[in-house]
């Protein structure tokens, strides 16, 4: 009888890697889809970080002599980091904490890009003292290569800027240096002119060595550049767009290690961060040359004026407000960036479920852009248990206004300002926006007549259907609660 022909381990893990990887793939793309429902979000994640797992021990077992312990150094270490992060990082300061990711992302971009110039071109290839990088790695990684380095380094610079005005250790204002477009370009073309010399051209380990880090240089000047002008409330949208720039640089670096998973993966960041970035645009009705060149906030004093010259506003106390809403049938609750300030959300269900056991109807109107981050008030209002199908995104909800008899806006503000479609010349006007005015009466509870986030007046406050409600958004609908509650058992 023959024995069993021996399997060739090489040739196990030429097809087993590539059918792991392509697992991997597929599981981040239904990970990604999940993410699209507050449903699905959960599993999503869980597919994702299945994926991930399965991809790095893929190929840890793929490289075969490495040092793992090094490995288990920065899985316990990035770990521990991830693990503390997740419980400690409040709601509200997310966008922190994905500008950091980012950065960290493309760090390691850069310098996988910079170690491999390093270690199989420099060290390992003494060939290289006469010929070019391109000679040595091929014309495509040479260029990935220093693409990877430009990208990167720009992610690191510009997401750790983003940080620090988001921290509010640096000015969240915009910071318009003078002749900043020339020396961004000059940047650029200078980085993109001396990573094509050090692919293409330039020979001899000091010379490729010091062009490489002459692009990491320029590259994070570039980033710091690109970043400062614009106003710390802007963020966000510049957060999802270094969130893309991460994936171009980790999928440029796939080209770098030939290594197909990073390049699938790098790119479904890369076109999702850019997806993101353009709803992020429209729902806030300004470009995305607007928003990285515009300066936005600097314009305080445009048509619609700033927060302070009102008329007289009609303030209401929470006994007046719970007499309102002891007659009402419908309710819309309209959250903003207000209730993520106050943590409002779980009182906000208390009343919610009051008013419905008294046979209202209620349901809660959510725009695109309020709060501070795409889907800040789905996350919070699933935090709080709000049943999925009460959120009605703004389409849904704007038809129903008319026959609603109370909208409670909690901290809203931007968001439900009637100039958007009122006030031509406006910063915001032509958003899209809640038309809570529609309704029978507008409860407004915020601490003051502050504006939001466009620094504008809101004339809504004005309107003869509105009822401000000043106060801290938890503590007036506690008070209002309290009101429900006394007058039920009365
Ligand atoms: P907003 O226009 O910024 O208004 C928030 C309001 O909340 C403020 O007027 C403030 O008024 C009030 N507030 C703050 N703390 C409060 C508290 N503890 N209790 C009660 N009220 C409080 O918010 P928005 O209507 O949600 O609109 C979001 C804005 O952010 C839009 O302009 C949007 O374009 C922009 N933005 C959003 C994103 C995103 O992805 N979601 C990204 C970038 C920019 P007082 O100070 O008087 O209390």
């Amino acid at each position: 009888m023959n024995a069993p022909a021996a399997v060739d381990p090489g040739a196990l893990s030429a097809v087993v890697v590539p059918v792991l990887y392509l697992v991997s793939a597929v599981l981040f793309i239904f990970g990604i889809k999940g993410l699209t429902r507050v449903r699905t979000a959960r599993r999503g994640n869980l597919l994702a970080a299945g994926a991930m797992l399965l991809a790095v021990v893929t190929t840890l077992l793929d490289l075969g002599l490495v040092d793992y312990r090094w490995i288990l150094a920065g899985l316990v270490i990035g770990g521990a980091v991830g693990a503390v992060a997740a419980v400690k990082v409040e709601m509200t300061a997310m966008p922190e904490m994905v500008a950091l990711f980012n950065g960290a992302g493309g760090g390691a971009s850069m310098l996988v890009a910079l170690a491999v110039l390093w270690l199989e071109v420099l060290e390992l290839d003494p060939l290289l003292v006469a010929g070019t990088v391109a000679g040595a790695l091929g014309p495509d990684s040479a260029l990935s290569t220093m693409l990877s380095i430009l990208i990167g380094a720009v992610t690191l610079s510009g997401s750790v800027v983003a940080y620090l005005k988001l921290q509010g250790k640096i000015s969240g204002q915009p910071i318009l240096l003078p002749g900043r477009h020339a020396v961004n370009a000059l940047l650029l073309v200078g980085a993109l002119g001396l990573g094509v010399w050090a692919a293409f051209f330039a020979q001899g380990h000091a010379l490729i060595g010091g062009l490489a880090a002459a692009v990491a240089l320029a590259s994070l000047v570039l980033g710091i550049m690109l970043v400062i002008p614009i106003g710390g409330a802007d963020m966000p949208v510049v957060i999802s767009l270094l969130n893309s720039y991460s994936g171009l640089a980790a999928a440029a670096t796939g080209f770098v290690l030939n290594n197909n998973l990073l390049i699938i993966s790098g790119a479904l960041v890369g076109a999702s961060g850019l997806i993101l970035t353009q709803i992020m645009c429209v729902a806030m009705n300004r470009t995305l040359a607007n928003v990285l060149f515009g300066g936005f906030g600097v314009q305080a004093e445009a048509p619609g004026g700033a927060g302070s010259d009102y008329g007289p506003v009609r303030s209401y106390g929470a006994e007046d407000a719970a007499l309102v809403l002891e007659s009402a049938e419908t309710v819309v609750f309209v959250p903003g960036y207000g209730l993520a300030v106050a943590q409002a959300q779980h009182v906000v269900r208390e009343l919610a479920d009051l008013l419905a056991k008294r046979g209202c109807k209620v349901t809660y109107g959510i725009h695109p852009v309020a709060g501070r981050m795409p889907g800040h008030m789905n996350v919070l209002l699933a935090e709080a248990d709000v049943p999925y199908e009460q959120l009605l995104e703004m389409d849904k909800v704007n038809p129903e206004f008319k026959q609603t008899d109370v909208v409670i806006v909690v901290g809203a503000n931007d968001v439900v300002n009637p100039a958007a479609e009122k006030v031509p010349g406006s910063p915001i006007y032509g958003m899209p926006v809640l038309q809570v005015w529609e309704a029978g009466t507008v409860m407004m509870i915020k601490r003051s007549l502050s504006p939001g986030f466009a620094g504008i007046k809101n004339e809504l406050f004005e309107y003869d259907n509105t009822m401000m409600l000043f106060g801290d958004a938890k503590e007036m609908l506690r008070a209002l609660l309290a009101e429900m509650k006394h007058a039920a058992a009365a």
